[in-house]
């Protein structure tokens, strides 16, 4: 009989050390409350990826924020749908699941579903938005995945990978972001989403309802699906891992380099 996972929470996957080599000491969770940014390509990556951590963070008391960059006017099969009705239906169906969720503002991009391109006018924008709100912990796409992915998902995570190290860090990227009052900023945990080898896992049991609620908003992306196939989908994976454990999985990085002392300022 399978015993019952404890549910504690955050932890790392700890890889599997070489026999007879003592176990690595697990990297300490991630805790809050605090703050964070999530930085998505399409209105409804967020909530499949990781809307229970957002449900459970938001919870907790943590400022969460997303970033939207494209407005998902492609997503649709409907002879009828147009692009401009579609990105405002997307953009009304995020703005709800953020609502059910709990987070506190929405931003988006505005750019065009499948249009994004990994350049410095992306880049820039999303260093702006980081030290504008100073998160300390961002969710994005892990654009290094190797496996079949969407271009927009592998720019916005490059193109986000990138502004927090070491665009963000670095004063002299974008000064013009100082004469606006922008400082720089360290992004202290990256949590890298949909990726090959993730080694970090949030239990959201007890917020995966509330992540369903959440996905359950995007109407126009569902397929007809409603609430009681993602509960059938649960129990389906219930009976399939003999666990009613559910997580959701990131590749972690931990920056928390200590940013470099500044001179004393000459004269
Ligand atoms: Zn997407």
């Amino acid at each position: 009989m399978t015993q019952p996972q404890p549910r504690d929470g955050e932890r790392p996957i700890l890889a599997q050390p070489p026999s007879g080599a003592a176990p690595p000491e697990p990297p300490s969770p991630i805790t809050g409350p605090s703050s964070a940014m999530v930085i998505v390509a399409h209105p409804d990556d967020a909530e499949f990826l990781c809307g229970g951590t957002v449900a459970k963070w938001c919870a907790e008391g943590w400022e969460v924020r997303y970033v939207v960059v494209t407005n998902g006017d492609k997503g649709s099969h409907d002879p009828s749908m147009h692009p401009e009705k579609l990105a405002a239906i997307r953009e009304e169906e995020q703005r709800q699941a953020c609502r059910v969720l709990g987070v506190k503002e929405c931003i988006f991009l505005g750019y065009p579903d499948g249009f994004t391109s990994d350049d410095h006018e992306l880049r820039e924008q999303i260093v702006r938005l980081l030290r504008r709100y100073r998160p300390e912990v961002v969710i994005t796409w892990d654009g290094f995945r190797r496996s079949f992915n969407h271009r927009d998902h592998r720019i916005v995570g490059m193109a986000a990978a990138d502004a927090i190290y070491p665009l963000v860090r670095d004063r002299l990227f974008y000064p013009r972001h100082e004469e606006e009052g922008l400082e720089a900023h360290q992004v202290n945990e990256v949590l890298l989403a949909g990726a090959t080898d993730p080694d970090y896992e949030v239990d959201i049991t007890d917020y995966w309802h509330v992540k369903v609620e959440a996905i359950l908003c995007h109407q126009s992306q569902l397929g007809g699906r409603q609430r009681e196939d993602f509960l059938r989908m649960r129990e389906e994976q219930h009976r399939r891992e003999g666990s009613d454990r559910i997580v959701e999985r990131f590749r972690r990085w931990s920056i928390r380099r200590p940013v470099p002392a500044q001179p004393p300022a000459r004269g």
